[in-house]
């Protein structure tokens, strides 16, 4: 039902106010009619309770003070009416993924969709009318969360887990300690529930929930309940696994005594694996590599632990052990660089590689960088690392160019650490020299990895390096601790979106919105995008169509050893 207006001349406005009322009627948005002058002429029912008026407030201005979010800043939706209505022309706004408060004081802050449509009625006087929607999100919103819940239990779901994870990820490399993924799987379950039945299956679950949940907030680390007798730990900040086996001790004790029915205490035991960064390999693989721990522990009987171990050969390794070999490694060529194509956005032609370092050792098989590289950032023997990739990459680069392959920018990654090192620019120089490789064959990409020593004299290496003629990636772009502040200090030639900002980028608009954006921004700068982690077609049209310039990830191919690589030079 509309809301008419007290007293009104507006004719024209009012008639046309007629028409548009069987649609403002049945609209669940929030609609107003507004003449050139800010006064309402016409509200539906649910502006009036969205915006808390009551039928007294039409026929007066608009209130100034309900507030619209626009980019980061409030603005009153008065001051939006104004703009769009200078009443010269037809216009229309809308403002998507928006926010609106009802004054500066409101804490409650309702997403929502507004459209803001001015159009010209009547002839003679022209006159201008503006009608203000907006569309509720809230429902929405809560539906997407819901998605995140687990729907017995109401914990947080493995999707969420696995969008927390990626977060703290990014952040593993800041601080010294472990991440540890606990799964949880409550034995012979299908069994038990076929005893006591359905229902009351479902409230062990429950009280398991609670029980975890509340553990959780006592030791401060998250739970997921992943699906139906499954459970995840995500335990940060651990100095060793042995912090985690009490912990696993402590849920088994409990759950062996802590469910009674009728007279009956139940038995409960949980089989655990349990994976840890950096121990059990790189971040890529933590989560996988906890279910086949479990999936270990599982084979063994109930009620049994296991970690991951890379290779799951049970040995002592550890960061000692490595740290001692990798000086012998080098020399015994146990390093091998692998090749990951990066593709042109919009022919999908290679056109660059990534060198990715990967260590065969003896023991314990291939061993991935974010295992070795923070050990060797922490020693120092990165420098020693990255001159040996210059030199290899250098050699190889020669190598193509003989055989005749198509020649192509190499990308090396360095940490500040080794920018930093006392000549590092001048051994640039001098291998390009002797090898007498052009400078646009190699490309620097920069990882913040351990923390700035003096800026001024990265500032300093990093503008001698491409006084060079080298190009310079900033890597990880977007985790938070490169951003576009960082790019006024390090003027690189290209920005590689880190893989945790694409991840998701199918489902969540965020996301899309904040590649979109950086790649927007870059381009203003005149620096060239690089989105890694493409895994499939899709994640592949969407970037593109944000006009990203090239991309690198398994959709187009993995790090390849240089014999399979090459072969896509041909
Ligand atoms: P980065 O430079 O960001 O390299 C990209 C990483 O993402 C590589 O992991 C690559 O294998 C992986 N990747 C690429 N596309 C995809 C995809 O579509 N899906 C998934 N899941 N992963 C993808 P990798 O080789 O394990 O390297 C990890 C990090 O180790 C590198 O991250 C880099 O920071 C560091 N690193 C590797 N080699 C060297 C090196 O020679 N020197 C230095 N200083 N750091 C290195
Ligand atoms: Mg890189
Ligand atoms: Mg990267």
């Amino acid at each position: 039902m509309l809301i008419r207006a007290q007293k009104s001349a507006k004719e024209p406005l009012e008639k046309k106010a007629k028409v548009f009322q069987k649609a403002f009627d049945i609209s669940e948005d929030a609609i107003v009619m507004l003449s050139d002058t800010n006064e309402m002429i016409y509200a539906n029912r649910s502006l009036m309770k969205l915006l808390d008026l009551n039928e007294d407030d039409v026929g007066k201005p608009l209130r100034i003070k309900p507030e619209i979010k626009v980019k980061r800043d409030w603005v009153t939706l008065e001051q939006l009416v104004k703009e769009n209505n200078k009443g010269t022309e037809e216009k229309m706004q809308s403002f998507l993924q928006s926010e609106l408060r009802r004054d500066d004081k409101d804490r409650d802050v309702i997403p929502i969709n507004l459209y803001i449509d001015t159009f010209p009625v009547g002839d003679k006087p022209q006159r201008w009318c503006t009608i203000v929607s907006i569309h509720d999100l809230s429902k929405e919103k809560e539906k997407t969360a819901l998605n995140y819940r687990h729907k017995l239990t109401k914990l947080p779901n493995q999707a969420q887990a696995l969008h927390d994870l990626t977060a703290l990820y990014s952040k593993m490399h800041l601080n010294d300690k472990k991440l540890a993924l606990v799964l949880l799987d409550i034995d012979n379950f299908s069994k038990l529930r076929s005893i006591i039945g359905y229902e009351q299956a479902n409230i062990i679950l429950i009280k398991v929930a609670d029980y975890l949940d509340t553990l959780a907030k006592e030791h401060g680390f998250s739970v997921y309940h992943t699906y139906h007798n499954n459970f995840l730990l995500v335990v940060p900040d651990i100095n060793a696994s042995k912090e985690i086996l009490s912990l696993v001790q402590i849920i088994q004790k409990r759950l062996a005594s802590f469910y009674r029915m009728e007279d009956t205490r139940l038995h409960l035991t949980a089989s655990v694996g349990i994976s840890i960064y950096p121990d059990s390999g790189s971040t890529l693989n933590l989560f996988d590599n906890a279910y086949k721990a479990l999936n270990q522990a599982e084979n063994h009987g109930f009620g049994r632990v296991h970690i991951y171990i890379p290779s799951d050969i049970q040995h002592d390794y550890n960061e000692l052990i490595l740290h001692n070999e990798m000086h012998e490694a080098l020399k015994k060529d146990e390093f091998e660089i692998y090749y990951q194509p990066i593709v042109e956005a919009k022919t999908k032609e290679v056109v660059a590689a990534e060198a990715l370092i990967r260590w065969n050792h003896p023991k314990y098989g291939i061993i991935p960088p974010a295992v070795f590289i923070p050990l060797m950032e922490k020693t120092g023997f990165i420098i020693e690392l990255g001159r040996y990739m210059l030199e290899e990459i250098l050699r190889q680069q020669k190598r193509w160019e003989l055989f005749q392959f198509k020649q192509i920018e190499v990308s090396i990654n360095i940490t500040l650490l080794e920018i930093e090192s006392e000549g590092f620019v001048e051994n640039v120089a001098k291998q390009l020299q002797l090898h007498q490789i052009r400078p646009e064959l190699i490309k620097y990409e920069i990882t913040e990895g351990s923390a700035m020593i003096s800026e001024e004299l990265t500032r300093k290496q990093f503008l001698a390096l491409k006084k060079l003629g080298i190009p310079i990636a900033l890597d990880d772009f977007g985790t938070g601790y490169t951003s576009f502040s960082y790019l006024k200090k390090f003027p690189a030639d290209v920005l590689k979106i880190d893989k945790t900002l694409v991840d998701y980028i199918l489902t969540n608009n965020e996301d899309q919105r904040i590649v979109k954006a950086m790649i927007e921004l870059g381009h203003n700068l005149g620096v060239k995008i690089v989105v890694e982690g493409i895994e499939n077609k899709r994640m592949y049209e969407l970037i593109a169509s944000y006009g990203c310039d090239y991309m690198q990830g398994y959709y187009f191919s993995k790090p390849l050893p240089v014999f399979e690589f090459q072969k896509l030079l041909r």
